[in-house]
């Protein structure tokens, strides 16, 4: 089974490799007339860029691919073997700031099992496209694209315009944008505004009812907890063996709750969407009840609003070295994922952490430390500069009485790399995309309805050319 995603992908893939991008699959087999940016789409999930391994430079080639048959210049820079970014600019008066469009290459692993098609055939199932990375990230990295050939097109450009596809994102991304800032710093000369993924869509039924735009995210600090020992016989364990100190601490750290805090960012967010309907809890409300009644506050808000008002610990990995049950270890260890508040300070959580833990034989290392950097403006209509704005005016044109609002993410992106190097960075979802649909995205059975992702590509080259294109 571990081996038939591989064999059909690359079948796939040899299936496209002649042809232009719009002849691709299919004619005549059935499947409904997918539209040129839908075979791109289809084309690029074909490409299995699992992380790990990644293999994203496959990617970029098929996005080189495109820009060249479009007479647009582009640069792939290789991080290491196999894992690589593409970069296009298109160059503007300067009357404006540069906008960057990012995505990255790289999807999370997807075993078929549960799968309604193949993870990477691209297969169209009745209105929907099926794969991994129609929705994360390779939907919006079309959609994007598309935008960008549009504006090559039209000419006339007031601003630079940067195609970027990145890998690694979903592991970290060390090889991402971090590295290029230091290694390609010319990539970003002049950028002003980025526009990457992110933000949050409710679709109810197929009536769009709120577009979120991320303007910042929380910060990361995961951890790895580790203790040693003698090993020895299992029939005789001392009061001190190091997993029993891994389950205390681990037991200590995430039985114990982080305060709850509305932070000014976070209550703009909430303040937004109040009025639209169930399911949005008032900002004011919020405020009293975050001070007065925290515990029932906790229970009832659902997970991803919780996690706006406090910082938040998984346990991900736990382990030892024993190798066998009846043999004490040696070394245990366990794995955190900690995501904090923008105003947390990591230093004072670290040690919040260690004296929670209270435990000097428990060693705390740092694997990976995100900040989350400073939130980008909002920008109402009547600001002609804001990239904010834009997306805003062309989605309420679009879906007239839709609420667009500034949004906090949970998770972390590229964007707030973006963010630390002074770039105003906006994450976007332009689709429609339902309850059902969302739950594929790192999950089974990722799809997109055809008819919804042509429309989220027109709202890109909308924004795009309302930015950058004299009117
Ligand atoms: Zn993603």
């Amino acid at each position: 089974m571990a081996l038939a995603v591989p064999i059909l992908a690359a079948l796939a893939a040899l299936s496209w490799l002649p042809g232009p991008p719009g002849a691709a699959a299919a004619q005549g087999s059935g499947e409904p007339d997918l539209s040129p940016a839908a075979r791109r789409l289809q084309a690029y999930v074909q490409i299995d860029t699992s992380n790990p391994p990644g293999n994203e430079k496959a990617g970029a080639l098929y996005l080189k691919r495109l820009l060249d048959e479009a007479g647009i210049a582009s640069e792939i820079h290789e991080a290491s073997p196999g894992r690589a970014s593409l970069y296009a600019r298109l160059k503007g008066s300067g009357s404006r700031g540069g906008l960057l469009l990012h995505h990255h290459i790289d999807v999370v692993p997807a075993a078929p099992a549960g799968w309604e098609a193949p993870p990477f055939s691209g297969a169209v199932r009745g209105i929907r496209l099926v794969g991994r990375g129609t929705i994360d990230d390779k939907g919006l990295g079309i959609a994007q694209l598309e935008a960008f050939l549009d504006a090559k097109r039209s000419g006339g450009l007031r601003s630079d315009l940067v195609f970027l596809a990145t890998p690694d994102e979903e592991t970290g991304g060390a090889l991402g944008v971090s590295l290029l800032l230091k290694e390609r710093p010319h990539w970003f000369a002049g950028i002003s505004d980025a526009i990457g993924e992110g933000g949050l869509v409710e679709t109810i039924v197929d009536r769009p009812r709120l577009f979120g735009i991320e303007v910042q995210q929380k910060g990361a600090l995961w951890l790895r907890l580790s203790a040693s020992g003698p090993g020895g016989h299992a029939s005789l364990p001392g009061p001190t063996e190091p997993s029993l100190r891994i389950a205390r601490a681990v037991a200590a750290v995430a039985g114990k709750e982080r305060p709850l805090r509305l932070e000014s960012e976070v209550e703009r967010a909430f303040r937004a969407r109040e009025g639209i309907g169930k399911g949005h809890p008032a900002a004011g409300d919020l405020k009293r009840r975050v001070k007065n009644d925290p515990a029932r506050l906790r229970a009832e808000l659902s997970p991803r609003d919780l996690a706006l008002l406090t910082d938040t610990i998984a346990v991900t990995r736990i382990g030892t070295d024993s190798l066998a049950q009846n043999a004490l270890p040696r070394t245990a260890w366990a794995e955190l994922d900690i995501r904090f508040l923008p105003s947390t300070d990591p230093a004072e959580l670290l040690e919040w952490v260690r004296a929670t833990i209270a435990d000097p034989l428990v060693k705390v290392k740092v694997v990976f430390q995100g900040a989350p950097g400073p939130a980008s403006p909002e920008s109402d209509l009547s600001d002609a500069y804001g990239v904010y704005g834009v997306i805003r005016k062309v989605l309420a044109e679009r879906f007239p009485g839709v609420a667009v609002v500034p949004d906090v993410s949970p998770a972390l992106s590229e964007n707030r790399v973006f963010r630390t190097h002074g770039i105003r960075a906006y994450g976007l979802t332009p689709f429609r995309l339902n309850y059902y649909d969302m739950a594929g995205i790192h999950g089974q059975n990722e799809r997109i309805r055809l008819d919804w992702f042509d429309e989220g590509v027109e709202t890109m080259r909308r924004i795009v050319r309302a930015w950058a294109i004299r009117p």
